[in-house]
């Protein structure tokens, strides 16, 4: 039987815009933190919303509530294509704060803010018609991806086996391997307790 096709959208609405962020970008942050203790701030690369961890440190002035960028350098770096800006709020402020609204969330495309050695606020500014629409944003880690070769953990990594285990009462008996069964067979003719019990 045919069935009629209707109307569907396949969208998936979102509140806010995610943003990917490899971990190691998180790490620099936190590493320079250490160091630095004012506020600071770092710029990215980022297109479609996924940024690279390729980054660079902008010439700036800072104090403990302030970045101010030197604008000369901060155009040649806009000209390499970082979009993408990082600051720091040393004092656990885990929000933008009106003047980030009004000055650093307004003159990159995404901007991020790291507080208490995680990221806790972001926005992109979307153009649309012309206009700069800031949106709210938030950012997704992203971690590399790790293969381990199964085969190598089969071939190489294998369950102790023992020949003898201990009867109840004392001595040795011969039994194949007991590793991994819940109990021993019902022919064998000792009690034997599993052999994880049997450690010693
Ligand atoms: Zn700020």
């Amino acid at each position: 039987m045919e069935t009629a096709e209707e109307f569907t959208t396949g969208w998936k609405p979102v509140k806010k815009i995610p943003i990917k962020v490899p971990i190691e970008t998180l790490l620099v942050c936190r590493e320079i933190s250490k160091e630095i203790k004012t506020e600071f701030a770092i710029l990215l690369k980022c297109k479609d919303f996924n940024c690279s961890s390729d980054y660079v440190i902008p010439e700036q002035q800072v104090t403990y509530s302030s970045v101010d960028f030197d604008n000369v350098k901060l155009l040649e770096y806009r000209k390499q294509g970082y979009n993408a800006v990082i600051h720091y709020h040393p004092m656990d402020l885990k929000k933008f704060s009106g003047t980030d609204d009004e000055y650093i969330n307004s003159h990159f495309d995404i901007s991020i803010l790291f507080c208490g050695g995680e990221f806790t606020d972001a926005i992109v500014n979307l153009d649309i018609n012309n206009m700069r629409v800031q949106l709210e944003a938030e950012i997704e880690l992203v971690t590399p991806n790790i293969n381990i070769d199964k085969q190598e953990l089969e071939t190489k990594i294998k369950p102790k086996t023992y020949n003898t285990i201990t009867k109840l009462g004392g001595g040795l008996i011969d039994k194949e391997t007991v590793i991994g069964k819940e109990t021993v067979d019902d022919t064998f003719p000792y009690d034997v307790y599993r052999l994880d019990r049997w450690r010693w």
